[in-house]
């Protein structure tokens, strides 16, 4: 530590600065400002941290202090190869932690690039002897073009397509990476780069970012039809001088309405004004196809992916290409709603009703929710899109704070809807989770020529093995869930905290060798069709079967080509993947939501449904939907069949309003977790009664209700007990103005043995 901390002599009035760091403590903490340093608000600082030195951003800096000046430390030094966060992104993480009562360095701190988080050297002036290299345009066609078998080549060039990386990490991930650059250098697909220029190299990447006039930016753009016309002008609109700047806008567009063409169409509009668009998707595996398509719509313009799937060094580079406005579109998952954009000129948020815009860990934002705010905030438009918008988004229409615009055909104009029917499972039977019927409907599809998709959602081989004689089935010896049999590695794997075990030889209660799977997931529906179809290509798409970088896209890519006949999987078969010759998608088994204790469980599943059924025949080709269930009656599913998702959303709506849940309720939910059940039900018992005692102090207009504790949907996981305490109000602002008094008494309780985090807007409970 440099001895500068209260030099004698110094001013009379010594600098205070107030800094965010990455703990759940305090909202901030006060460290000295060394004379020499030049500290602002957005600075990241490097500071010492008990034994440890860590990385800080400065969020306010003044003369106060509650802190006796020589109990305080001093800021060691000053990022200065990195420009301060803006006051506009400050506000942004100021307004997080407000809403979401979590310290703003934790926000902040997980908003920016890891490589800005950690109190090394910036690689902004990296040394000539780190090499880079980047892909060029050959190479991203190439990508598409190369056989399935160069599958190393192709990750290699998939990897490079999210920006530059450097030689060193290439051979982290590969072991001839000299030969494979080579070849690759070879073929033209590679070029080096000078990686003292990084982040400006990025642009050298990408041969066409010299900014030109964009006369051919919309040469590929399809005439749009009236429904889609009439979006984007009245998004565009929003855009023009005289206009307010700020509008919400919901897309609602069954699938294949065309939504991409109205997000490209307004995207065109904000760059010629000569500002950044801000672009966010659900998933990683999405990303990659997203984004082609984007550099092909605009190949004059520099766009930037953001998302937690690239290399640390690819992040940095985007996240600064992005900052200094080099970068025109900015395109990734939900952390990319925090990338600093001085020019903001339209966020777009696909699928926004996609449960993964929620961070599940951490601070518990909603990206979708920061986005709304990050438009108001900037005074731009924001457009949500989706098929099956989310019932919190169809409310916010009904009170008129968004506007819907509504794509009600298929842009395509001889694509019809599918039909939808059922196999009754009560009337046929399903050995290894496949009935005669829906083996019957794929034989016919792929006859003709075309490709079949099944859809289960669940993975692995089977959700338990049981015990013939007694019916014991292996548990997670750290959770209070059930062993999923994996068959592709021959092991039992638990899906909550990832434990995995040898088979059991036999049954732990009665010592049985009669073990058999039970239940279905995507490897034994694999299997049932393997032996159903044995000369067909058949891929499965699922997290365990994609695992590898760029293997989802792979497979997408080849099924696109016309090389896989059936493609077998979960949900990541749900989202945005247009296949032309997929006329045929079969629903296995997807009746657990029906039992489900999460109010939200229904409204997924229709979601879910209806995206998938969406993906058949969305071309000239006409399509159908086969669904297996035991409840064909069951108000979801009659939805899918009449593709009347808005009858399914009245009808849930009154049962929220009858149950007095969102959005006719506002919630928050105290999760803890211990390894101590006393000490958490102490803690909680504690938590209720501050609750009750806050309440009767703070609200005036009472409408807020604490529940009991109970006991969380897992009960047990990896080794803690997880218990949670709801809370549920009338509005917004006493939600709000609750949390701010209780957490703070919360804060002081003692609760060493307890981890807690407060989820404010929970997406399940
Ligand atoms: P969504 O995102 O709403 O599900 P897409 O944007 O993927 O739908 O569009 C579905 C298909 O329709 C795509 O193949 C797209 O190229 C095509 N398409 C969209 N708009 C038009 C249009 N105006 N004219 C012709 N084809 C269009
Ligand atoms: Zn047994
Ligand atoms: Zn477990």
């Amino acid at each position: 530590m440099p001895a500068s901390s209260t030099p004698p002599g110094s001013p009379a009035v010594t600098q205070i600065a107030k800094i965010g760091l990455d703990v759940p403590l305090a909202n901030t903490f006060d460290f000295l400002i060394p004379n020499e340093l030049d500290v602002e608000p957005g600075r990241l600082v490097i500071v010492p941290f008990g034994r440890r030195r860590v990385v800080g951003i400065v969020v306010a800096v003044g003369a106060e202090s509650n802190i006796p000046l020589e109990k305080l430390r001093a800021i060691e030094s000053v990022r200065s190869d990195m420009p301060a966060v803006s006051a506009d992104l400050m506000a942004l993480f100021q307004f997080c932690a407000a809403y979401y009562h979590a310290p703003i360095g934790q926000i902040a701190l997980n908003a920016i690039p890891p490589m800005l988080r950690s109190v090394k050297r910036l690689p902004d002036k990296l040394h000539a002897s780190m090499r880079a290299v980047g892909i060029t345009s050959a190479g991203r066609l190439a990508i598409e073009a190369l056989p399935v078998r160069s599958s190393v080549q192709r990750s290699i060039l998939q990897w490079l397509a999210d920006g530059p990386q450097l030689e060193s990490a290439l051979r982290q991930r590969h072991v001839r990476s000299s030969a494979l650059l080579k070849r690759l250098r070879e073929a033209g697909w590679v070029e080096s780069l000078d990686a003292s220029a990084m982040p400006s190299s990025f642009a050298a990447a990408n041969p066409s970012t010299t900014t030109t006039p964009s006369t051919n930016t919309q040469s590929s753009a399809p005439a749009l039809n009236h429904e889609q016309q009439a979006a984007v002008v009245a998004i565009i609109k929003v855009l023009d001088p005289g206009a307010d700047g700020y509008q919400a806008f919901l897309l609602d567009g069954i699938t294949g309405s065309g939504k991409t063409e109205v997000y490209l169409a307004a995207i065109a509009e904000v760059l010629r004004l000569g500002k950044q668009a801000l672009v966010l998707v659900p998933e990683i595996n999405l990303t990659p196809a997203f984004l082609r398509h984007v550099r092909s719509r605009f190949p004059n313009h520099q766009v930037a992916p953001a998302h937690s799937g690239m290399s640390n060094l690819a992040r940095f580079v985007a996240w600064r290409s992005a900052q200094d406005g080099e970068a025109d579109i900015v395109i990734g998952t939900r952390l990319a709603v925090f990338t600093p954009m001085p020019r903001l000129g339209i966020i777009i948020v696909d699928e926004e009703h996609d449960a993964s815009y929620k961070q599940q860990e951490g601070v518990r934002y909603s990206a979708r929710d920061v986005a709304v705010f990050r438009a108001s905030q900037a005074r731009c438009p924001i457009v949500l899109g989706s098929a099956t918008p989310s019932i919190e988004t169809l409310d916010n229409v009904a009170r008129g704070r968004f506007t819907r615009l509504v794509l009600r055909e298929r842009a395509v104009v001889q694509a019809d809807l599918p039909t939808v029917s059922f196999v009754d499972l009560d009337a046929e039977k399903a050995p290894d989770g496949i009935t005669q019927s829906m083996i019957r409907a794929i034989d016919e599809t792929i006859k003709r020529g075309e490709q079949a998709l099944v859809f289960i959602n669940r993975r692995g081989f089977a959700p338990a093995l049981v015990c013939g004689g007694c019916g014991w089935m292996p548990e997670c010896r750290r959770c209070s869930a059930r062993m999923v049999f994996h068959r592709g590695i021959k092991r039992l794997r638990c899906h909550h905290c990832g434990a995995e075990a040898k088979l059991p030889l036999k049954c732990g209660e009665c010592a049985s060798t009669d073990l058999h799977p039970t239940g279905q997931g995507s490897e034994r529906i694999e299997d049932a069709l393997t032996a159903a179809f044995p000369d067909r290509r058949i891929a499965r798409v699922d997290r365990d079967s994609t695992r590898r970088r760029g293997s989802a896209e792979a497979i997408f890519a080849s099924a696109e080509k016309g090389e896989i006949d059936i493609l077998v999987g979960t949900q990541m078969l749900t989202k945005g993947h247009d296949f032309s010759k997929m006329t045929f998608v079969g629903v296995v088994n997807a009746d657990g939501a029906v039992f489900s204790a999460d109010f939200r469980a229904a409204e997924r599943m229709a979601q879910q449904l209806m995206q998938v059924a969406g993906r058949a025949g969305r071309a000239q080709l006409p399509g159908r939907v086969l669904i297996q269930t035991r409840f064909v009656e069951h108000p979801v599913y009659q939805a899918v069949a009449s593709h009347n998702y808005a009858a399914f959303v009245s009808a849930a709506l009154i049962e929220r309003r009858l149950m007095h849940l969102p959005p006719y309720s506002y919630l928050a939910l105290l999760r803890t977790e211990s390894r101590n059940a006393a000490a958490l039900d102490s803690f909680l018992h504690r938590a209720q009664q501050l609750a009750k005692s806050t309440l009767a102090e703070t609200i005036e207009a009472g409408g807020l209700r604490v529940w009991e504790p109970v006991t969380a949907t897992l009960e047990r996981k990896a080794g803690y007990v997880r218990k949670q305490l709801m809370l549920q109000a009338d509005s917004r602002r006493s939600m709000q103005q609750f949390l701010t008094s209780w957490i703070d008494a919360l804060r002081s309780v003692d609760s060493r043995a307890v981890r807690w985090v407060v989820d404010v807007d929970p997406v399940d409970v």
